[in-house]
């Protein structure tokens, strides 16, 4: 069957998106990014999906799909993982005229989504018609070679000069003339040429340059400055899956943007891969960001990156961020050190590698020091009895924070005692242990575990 290719303004169109795993995330992005309404119904979400919800920018209904739904859509996006629910909603869609695709089931779609390359106004769409998609992803990347962002640019440019030529006072002949030039290869190649000559003037070079920027722990005011203007001059940014939409939205609408991310330990893109697209894109005179979620010298992969651009000869500079550890530590109201109580802050991951901790776990001071535990995974269980191995007494107090700094900010304060049976928080999460994270309130009645003082205050007579 032949497709109809159209480029849709859906802004302000209700949008229908069921199902809020890994797959949606994509597809409500794009919608997003169109100014499209976008409504998610979905019994559970990845954190992106949950953070644009909290953030506004979508509404998520936590419930399974109903037929109902699709009342007033313009279209819908079935991406859920029952097959008899993809069927459900691409029936009723197409009773209800409502346009359906089904990801990933070219049987189930009224639409395809395509390859784009994007630059400013600029969008090449690419299609195989559901026959090869990975044909399409790779001519898109050829294309993306051929077409740099500079397009975006010049297509703003010659767009302007195009409606003054249609409102100019001249005859058919000479306008059809002038729109030929306006878009001409030469034309292009002038406009790279001014564009060179005021790269010069401030002092921009002709090889690109990566930039390592934090991005902080969620809240885009925790950017520093620096950062925000990288960010919004960026040509190309590879991000990690922490950072926010709204801090990925600092970039112009022009830039390249690469989801290098893993989640759940699965990686889209390999190390190897990171590096080739940093140093190609640099050497084709861009100017990349390698955005990281907090601080990006701080459990991320940029000693490997570092080493890759230096043997590559890229120039490079690194802007550093606020690390999740001092976003927790301001979260929960506790200093990192203090001088009656710690004197030192030890930065630690609870990623195992094969079921084991780092060996540094093996050799953790008993007291005097606080913990930062990053990465303290679901069961906290393993990590109190490593720290309890470690020789920390069982009433040392510790404090979890999950998602610092962002709405959805949660503050659980417990001791290793304890800490086993508290229920999982949502990710990103930090453990602060040490005596810094003993409660105030609490010292202040001379009480020091919660549970105790609750107790006694229950059995207190009179
Ligand atoms: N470079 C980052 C850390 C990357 S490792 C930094 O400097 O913060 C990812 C871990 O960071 C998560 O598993 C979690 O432990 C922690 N983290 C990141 N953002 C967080 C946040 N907003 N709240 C709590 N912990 C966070």
């Amino acid at each position: 069957m032949e497709m109809f290719p159209i480029f849709l303004k859906i802004e302000g169109r209700a949008c229908l998106v069921v199902g809020a795993g890994r797959v949606a995330e994509s597809k409500i992005e794009s919608l997003v990014r169109c100014g499209a309404k976008v409504r998610v119904v979905a019994p559970a979400a990845t954190q992106a999906v949950r953070e644009a919800a909290q953030g506004g920018a979508i509404v998520w209904e936590q419930r399974a799909f109903q037929t109902s739904d699709l009342a007033g859509a313009f279209l819908v996006v079935a991406a859920t993982s029952s097959p008899e629910v993809q069927e459900e909603i691409f029936l009723q869609a197409q009773r209800t005229g409502v346009l359906c695709n089904a990801v990933d089931e070219p049987e189930r779609c009224d639409f395809y989504y395509p390859a784009v390359v994007r630059r400013g106004p600029l969008q090449i769409a690419i299609s195989t018609s559901g026959r090869f998609p990975a044909l399409a992803h790779r001519l898109r990347e050829e294309m993306e070679e051929r077409f740099g962002p500079e397009y975006g640019a010049w297509v703003e440019e010659i767009g302007r000069a195009r409606s003054e030529l249609l409102a100019a006072d001249i005859s058919p002949e000479q306008r059809a003339r002038r729109l030929r030039e306006l878009s001409s290869e030469e034309a292009l190649e002038e406009f790279r040429r001014r564009e060179r000559q005021a790269a010069d003037v401030e002092g921009i070079h002709e090889t690109g340059k990566v930039y390592f920027v934090g991005a902080g722990p969620g809240d885009p005011e925790l950017l520093t400055r620096k950062a925000w203007r990288i960010l919004s001059e960026a040509e190309v940014v590879l991000h990690d899956a922490l950072v926010a939409p709204e801090i990925l939205r600092l970039a112009p609408a022009s830039a390249m943007i690469y989801d290098v991310g893993k989640r759940c330990g699965r990686k889209s893109i390999t190390q190897e891969e990171i590096h080739a697209l940093l140093i190609g894109q640099a050497r084709a005179g861009r100017s990349v960001v390698r955005l990281q979620g907090g601080d990006p010298l701080i459990f991320g992969r940029a000693g490997e990156e570092i080493g890759a651009l230096r043997e590559a000869g890229i120039e490079f500079e690194i802007v550093p961020g606020v690390t999740a550890a001092s976003a927790a530590a301001a979260a929960a109201q506790v200093t990192l050190t203090d001088r009656r109580l710690a004197s030192r802050v030890i930065f630690l991951s609870a990623h195992r590698r094969a079921g084991e901790f780092d060996a540094a776990w093996k050799s953790l001071p008993a007291s005097g020091a606080t913990l930062a535990i990053y990465m303290p995974g679901g069961s906290y269980e393993k990590v109190a009895q490593e720290l309890r191995k470690a020789g920390l007494a069982a009433d040392t107090p510790c404090v979890l924070v999950s998602q610092a700094s962002t709405a959805g900010e949660q503050i659980v304060r417990t001791d290793l005692a304890s800490l086993p049976s508290v229920g999982e928080v949502p990710a990103p999460a930090l453990l602060l242990v040490g005596e810094v994270t003993r409660d105030q309130t609490l010292e202040a009645v001379g009480a020091y575990r919660a549970g105790a003082w609750l107790a006694s205050q229950a059995l207190s007579p009179g």
